[in-house]
């Protein structure tokens, strides 16, 4: 069992709509200090499983860290989905369940400049917390494009008139319904956002929507960094497994690739390491570099974040200041972010013989 993950008392349980609820967590005395968070971060939860004994599936809070009120996770049901049904169907108040603290990216940097915040369906979940934590301790102007397939399976909605009558200055939603308007296009989406150009992006949904988002943004000459994304996926594996385990099993892949990449040359030395996190810098000489920098980090002690450890969500992510690493999976990164210099630590394997990596900002 990892020393991460803490056992969580579910206080309520919310439906907001007939295929989605929310999940009001409490904090154990153990988990106080733990829970801090970003809008726009998410939460990993270990849903029992009798086939493979849990599912891990991360859920992004609803809530706002700048509010009262419990910490929350809003999740919709994928039809034959087996995490989010049991959460909708089994999970009552007064059970536990177990969660890693809060991770990701898809937070603003700036809770004072104009939000420009795209949503499609569970998609809404990161982004009404960012709204939310933005109106109650920002001071820019946030417009919300809201896409559902009709008005039944709109999230949050009496939430969003509340919020759009007590800040008619600062917010305006816009509800897209597919049964009234068909998918909106991204021709639609590039003339809706060209009125907002100046204003930082967030976006999540299901993929044709993020992909027509991302390209009416792009058209538009949005630069990188004021274009965000979330991909909502499912991960495979098990982040709360014994970490030993997990890195004697992956070791037996680690060789199966290393004989995949014997073209690339070979480091012939350790490599020097150096991390900044948490306020904290690391310097390493003996990374042997045949594992990913996160394995590396933990086996030295270092408490750097993560969840899925299979490239398909960005809790691990840092920013490479110096050297090149090889990622052997990325489900999460476009190219934009590889060439801001973003990795995946989890699945970032070193190619030259000094890396400087940063986990800050
Ligand atoms: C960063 C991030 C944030 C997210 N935030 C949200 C959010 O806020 N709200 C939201 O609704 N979703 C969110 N998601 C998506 C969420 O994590 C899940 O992908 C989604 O709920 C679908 O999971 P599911 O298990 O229901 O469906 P699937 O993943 O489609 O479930 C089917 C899978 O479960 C397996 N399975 C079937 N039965 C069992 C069993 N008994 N035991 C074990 N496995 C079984 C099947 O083999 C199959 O692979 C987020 C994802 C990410 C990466």
């Amino acid at each position: 069992m990892d020393t991460d993950s803490f056992v969580l008392p579910v206080l309520g349980i919310v439906e907001e709509t007939a295929d989605a609820c929310s999940v009001q967590l409490g904090l154990t005395p153990e988990a106080e200090g733990h829970f801090d968070y970003r809008p726009g971060q998410f939460l990993t939860v270990a849903v029992p499983s009798d086939q493979t004994g849990l599912a891990a599936r991360c859920y992004s809070l609803s809530s706002s860290p700048v509010e009262d009120g419990p910490l929350t996770v809003t999740v919709k049901r994928t039809v034959d989905g087996y995490a989010s049904n049991w959460i909708c169907d089994i999970l009552k108040p007064g059970d536990t369940i177990r969660v890693l603290p809060p991770s990701g990216i898809f937070t603003p940097a700036d809770l004072n400049h104009d939000l420009l915040l795209f949503a499609g369906g569970s998609g809404v979940t990161p982004i009404i917390s960012i709204a939310r934590t933005a109106l109650a301790s920002g001071s820019g102007r946030i417009v919300v494009f809201y896409a559902n397939r009709d008005e039944s399976s709109v999230i949050f909605a009496q939430e969003w008139a509340r919020l759009s009558a007590e800040h008619p200055d600062r917010l305006v939603v816009v509800h897209w319904l597919e049964s009234v308007q068909g998918l909106p296009t991204q021709e639609q989406l590039k003339a809706f956002a060209a009125h907002f150009t100046t204003y930082d992006a967030f976006c999540c949904g299901p993929a044709p929507f993020m992909k027509s988002v991302s390209l009416a943004l792009r058209e538009l000459e949005f630069p990188r960094e004021r274009r965000h994304q979330e991909k909502f996926v499912s991960l495979g594996g098990n982040p709360f497994g014994d970490v030993e385990e997990l890195q004697k099993a992956e070791a037996t892949l680690a060789d199966a690739d290393d004989h995949e990449d014997d073209d690339k040359p070979a480091l012939s030395g350790p490599v020097r390491l150096e991390v900044e996190l948490d306020g904290q810098s690391y310097e390493f000489d003996d990374y042997s570099g045949k594992e990913p920098i996160l394995e590396f980090l933990e086996s030295k002690g270092v408490d750097a974040p993560f969840s899925c450890r299979e490239g398909n969500c960005s809790a691990c992510a840092c920013m490479l200041l110096e050297g090149e690493v090889r990622m052997k999976h990325n489900e999460v990164l476009d190219d934009t972010d590889l060439a801001d210099g973003i990795r995946l630590a989890c699945q970032s394997v070193p190619l030259t013989e000094k890396l400087r990596i940063t986990y800050n900002g």
